[in-house]
């Protein structure tokens, strides 16, 4: 039975004292909660105050991006320990606003992968075809491709520290949502992939979550399907009284 999560992402949005207001309307309602995973990953300068807040809460903090060097001259970039010492256990890696504003490509978030989970850092791992492939036919063979280029080289082991959000990027932020039946097709064969690449049982573990425009209104929807172990919430996690029914569904 897999555990389901419900992740939120800040995005570039809270400063750090909004982050504490914030924060504290979730912990109200979420402190101990249980029977899901709920992550919240403010942007990287809200992360030591929230790690603080959150300290003892069943709340779990993660971080929206990293590097993959451990340290050193890298102006601008935000190291695997600078999370784990705010109190970080999740970094999410190549979200597609990463992927396609910053460039980023499946090598460099690989490479981020393996550092994160070397440091004990777990990751969600975001993939997703733009509208364009979509209608193309080709959402299958992009998502392979993102799925398995950015986790090339994983062992089984690691594998267990790395959650999937399939999040097409046409319904991030637009209001459209795929259909629990379109997304529960990519993720049934997103499972399956892991399985021939890897083995059944990490394919029965991994946690695969839905992400795009999700809301309370459709969330007990996309959580019936049985291959989609959760969620990660853009614009809804920003607001408590959205964020905690999503939570609640
Ligand atoms: C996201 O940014 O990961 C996301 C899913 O955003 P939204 O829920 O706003 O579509």
């Amino acid at each position: 039975m897999r555990k389901p999560i419900i992740a939120g992402n800040w995005k570039m949005n809270k400063t750090p004292s909004e982050t504490l207001k914030l924060l504290q309307g979730l912990v109200k309602e979420l402190w101990d909660i249980d029977g899901v995973d709920v992550l919240v990953c403010p942007p990287f300068t809200s992360l030591a105050p929230a790690g603080e807040l959150l300290k003892g809460s069943a709340i779990k903090l993660g971080a929206q991006n990293m590097h993959w060097e451990e340290k050193g001259a890298y102006t601008g970039e935000i190291s695997a320990d600078m999370l784990l010492d705010c109190g970080c256990s999740y970094v999410i890696l190549g979200h597609s606003e990463r992927r396609m504003i910053f460039r980023e490509t499946n090598e460099e978030i690989n490479k981020k992968v393996k550092t994160a989970l070397k440091k004990g850092l777990h990751v969600v791992l975001c993939i997703g075809e733009v509208l364009e492939e979509r209608n193309e036919g080709k959402t299958m063979q992009v998502v392979k491709e993102q799925l398995l280029d950015s986790l090339v080289g994983l062992s089984v082991e690691e594998m267990k520290g790395v959650v999937v959000a399939y999040e097409p990027a046409w319904a991030i932020g637009t209001g459209k949502t795929a259909t629990a039946d379109d997304a529960e097709d990519v993720i049934k064969e997103i499972r399956e992939i892991i399985k021939e690449t890897w083995d059944g049982d990490i394919a029965e573990k991994t946690r695969i979550l839905y992400g795009g425009s999700v809301k309370a209104s459709n969330i007990k929807e996309l959580m019936s399907q049985p291959d989609i172990d959760g969620a990660l919430v853009g614009g809804a996690s920003l607001k408590t009284e959205d964020f905690v029914p999503i939570v609640k569904y």
